[in-house]
Order: structure tokens, then sequence, then C-alpha cells
């Protein structure tokens, strides 16, 4: 599980900073699907670079099954980056690779080559999210619901505890929104892989979270299963 505990992060050294995150305590349990919502500026990309380590925290604790990874550095920083798996907005795909070797890329950065082994399961994961059949198709002959699944092919390369989704249908139409996220709900139920899902949807909050944080201005103002914080008016 990850323990978030009295996250702060202020940008720049200024007495006054504002801060982007204040105090924010989080739990985030294993096999759990658990939506951030917030608005605009209330701190959703900063916690997520916080999670990645992208960015360090000013002051507080981002606990992952006990350990404190907010020091991490090195190889230590790489291996933790493996199992924290990132899908964007932008869906991040090589544009001059195929289909395959953009899911196969993962292997290749870990271990310097793609094995046989390598490529068969990055053809599986394809299987997964329904794209085999474009293994050898280039991002730009995909439509974005398509990439976004490539990418989610991707995000599993590494087999990961955690699947961080920042925004990952926000440029997407309805339909394939609705796609992608049955996609997670599938692969959450059948690998019991946790999903966060960073958002300011309503929307898709409501349609597969089981938790949800409430996010203003850097804090987190409610917490609690959907039902119990989407209840109360
Ligand atoms: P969200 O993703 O929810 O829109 P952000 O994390 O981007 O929120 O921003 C939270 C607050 O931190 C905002 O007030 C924003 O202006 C500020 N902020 C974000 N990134 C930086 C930065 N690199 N330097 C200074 N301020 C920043
Ligand atoms: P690159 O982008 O590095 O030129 P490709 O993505 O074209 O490489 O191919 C990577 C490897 O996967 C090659 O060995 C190729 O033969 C194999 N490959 C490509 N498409 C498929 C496919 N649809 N099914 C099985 N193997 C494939």
């Amino acid at each position: 599980m990850i323990e978030i505990k009295h996250l702060t992060k202020t940008y720049g050294d200024a007495e006054d900073a504002p801060r982007a995150l204040d105090d924010v305590s989080l739990e985030i349990a294993d096999g759990d699907i658990m939506g951030i919502i917030g608005m605009s500026g209330a701190g959703k990309s900063t916690l997520v670079r916080c999670i990645n380590l992208l960015e360090r925290p000013t002051s507080g604790e981002i606990i992952v099954d006990g350990q404190d990874v907010t020091g991490l550095s090195g190889t230590s920083l790489r291996s933790y980056r493996r199992r924290v798996a990132m899908i964007f907005q932008s869906f991040g795909l090589l544009s001059q690779k195929t289909v395959l070797s953009n899911v196969c890329f993962p292997f290749l950065a870990a271990n310097g080559k793609v094995t046989p082994e390598n490529r068969e399961r990055a053809l599986e994961l394809l299987d997964m999210v329904g794209l085999r059949e474009k293994a050898s198709s280039y991002p730009s002959q995909l439509s974005g619901g398509q990439q976004q699944r490539v990418a989610i092919a991707r995000a599993l390369a590494c087999d990961p505890e955690y699947i961080l989704c920042d925004e990952a249908t926000s440029a997407l139409d309805p339909a394939s929104t609705n796609t992608i996220l049955k996609l997670l709900r599938d692969i959450n139920r059948k690998t019991g892989v946790t999903v966060i899902v960073i958002t300011h949807s309503m929307g898709v909050v409501e349609k597969i979270c089981h938790n949800v944080a409430v996010l203003e201005h850097g804090r987190v103002v409610e917490q609690g299963s959907v039902a119990d914080v989407f209840a109360n008016p």
C-alpha cells in the first residue's frame, strides 16, 4: 500500500511561498481503484510528480510497502519507478516506433535489450488491450483511444504494482473514455494491480473508483468510499 503522510510541497524557497500541497495524508490500499479529484490548481500534478519522485516533497513521507521512498536515488529510484507505472493525458508513445516496439520499450530501458520472451509478453499485453492486430502499426495510425490502450499495455510491461493515471481520459471522447475506464477496471480485477486515477472529472471517479480523495487548494478536504463522499451534498 501507499501511505502519504503530511505531504507538503512548496515551489521555491521563499518563507511565504504558497503550498501546492499542504499537509496531505492519504492511504491507497493494495488492489484499490482510488480516485484523486480536484479542480485546476488543486495540486493534482504536484501530487503525481511527488509520487513518482519527479519532484521531492518539501516535507512529509510517501511510504510504499513500509518504506519511505522520498529519499530514493540511483538504482533504487529506477526500480521504484518500475513499480509505479504512469499513463498520461497525451499518451506519450514514441511516434517513430511501432506499437509492438512501444510496448517493448520498458524491457529495452530496463535491460538494454528485448528478448523473444519479452516480445511474446508484449504481444500478450496487446491481446489484453485488444490491439494485437495493430502490433506493426505506428501510433499516428491509431485513434486516441487505441493509443491510450497501447500506453496501458506498455505500462503493464514492467509488471507494476501501481498504475498512476494522470488525466488519462481527458483528451478522449466519451466512448473512448468508457472503453479505457472499463479496461482499467478489468485489468484491476484480473491482475490485482492498484489503480490511482487523478482527474478533474467526477464522472470518471463515479465510473470506476472505489475510494476517492478530494483535493482543494493543496489540501485533502474529504476522503472515503465514493458512495459516502459523493452522497454528501
Ligand atoms: P493541478 O494539477 O491540480 O492543476 P498543480 O499541482 O499543477 O495543480 O498546481 C498546484 C499549485 O502549484 C498551483 O497554484 C500552481 O500554480 C502551483 N505550481 C505548480 N507547478 C509549479 C511550479 N513548477 N512552480 C511554481 N508553482 C507551481
Ligand atoms: P523497430 O520499431 O525496432 O524497427 P518493429 O516494431 O518493427 O521494430 O519490430 C520489432 C520486432 O517485432 C521485430 O523482430 C519484428 O519482426 C517483430 N514484429 C513486428 N510486428 C509483429 C507482429 N505483428 N507479430 C509478431 N512479431 C512482430
